[in-house]
């Protein structure tokens, strides 16, 4: 019998351990072990890497990524009610699950991990964002993290991967491409959940790039596209006009028309505003 099998099923984890889910704690279970097994799937190949795993709530996910291979994982849960299930997993893969009770905005994963580091996470929507945001802007680039795989609610997760041209389009998307490959991995119906969310979900699947995709001073590339985005139906020349007096002949300069909107603008035109104006 393999470790996986050893454990109860998740809905009788539940029921032991009384996890009745807290919306507060943006609490929505997968219970389906092909389900999660499916997610860790998508996290890559996890024989070789330790693991960051936020928010493992009952831990279906977590035994996914077990059952993948992956050589450590760190679980980082704030609720302490999960903790005794979560137990039972590290109990069954001796050594290989590290579980801490806090909150993942506040603990520094590098003091329990050693790269490769994938992080893999079914989180709630506001501290999966803010998570993300954080990953994605490190001091120094590359990051310690190889992929990211989270869940999102599917209209975040569109922003994340949005091409120009489209509403979708932004500041996520910029971000998140500027120095990572995205794709939409899978898509989730309410009903996958325990309790079902509101709207549907989808799994991002993020692998840094060893360097960004085009040069650029991050600083800078985050102002322009923050001061165009935040006037998104204003044409360039008077969304930036803030930024420099000479913000047209700057925009030419990139091969940008002052005219255009920046939702028609592509990263590598952003990425070139943003040298121009680091000049
Ligand atoms: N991964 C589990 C699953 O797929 O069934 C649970 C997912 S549930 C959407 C989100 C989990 O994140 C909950 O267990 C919740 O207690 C936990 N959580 C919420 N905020 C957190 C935070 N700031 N740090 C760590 N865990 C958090």
């Amino acid at each position: 019998m393999s470790a996986i099998d050893s454990l109860p099923p998740l809905r009788e984890v539940i029921a032991t351990h009384q996890l009745s889910a807290r919306k507060s704690l943006g609490q929505n279970f997968l219970l389906d072990l092909n389900l999660t097994a499916k997610i860790a799937r998508q996290a890559g190949d996890l024989s070789n890497c330790d693991v960051l795993e936020i928010g493992p709530g009952p831990g279906g996910l977590t035994r996914g990524l077990l059952a993948e291979g992956a050589r450590r994982i760190l679980a980082i849960e704030k609720d302490p009610r999960c903790l005794p299930a979560l137990a039972e997993i590290a109990e069954a893969y001796p050594g290989r699950l590290k579980v801490i009770n806090g909150d993942a905005l506040e603990i520094d994963p590098l003091a329990y991990l050693t790269p490769p580091i994938r992080i893999a996470a079914n989180l709630p929507y506001n501290v999966g964002t803010e998570l993300l945001v954080r990953w994605l802007t490190p001091s120094d680039w590359p990051p310690f993290w190889q992929s990211l795989t989270l869940m999102f609610q599917r209209e975040v997760a569109e922003r994340i991967v949005a091409r120009p041209g489209s509403k979708a389009y932004g500041r996520l998307a910029i971000l998140a491409q500027w120095r990572a490959e995205t794709r939409i991995v899978l898509s989730l119906p309410p009903e996958a959940f325990t309790p079902p969310p509101k709207v549907s979900s989808a799994v991002v699947h993020l692998s840094a790039l060893p360097e960004p995709r085009y040069p650029a001073n991050a600083a800078i590339l985050s102002r322009v596209v923050a001061a165009a985005f935040n006037q998104r139906r204003k044409m360039l020349r008077a969304a930036l006009k803030g930024m420099t007096p000479d913000i047209e002949d700057r925009l030419t300069a990139a091969g940008i028309a002052p005219t255009e909107r920046a939702e028609q603008v592509s990263l590598e035109a952003f990425c070139a505003l943003a040298r121009e104006l680091d000049r």
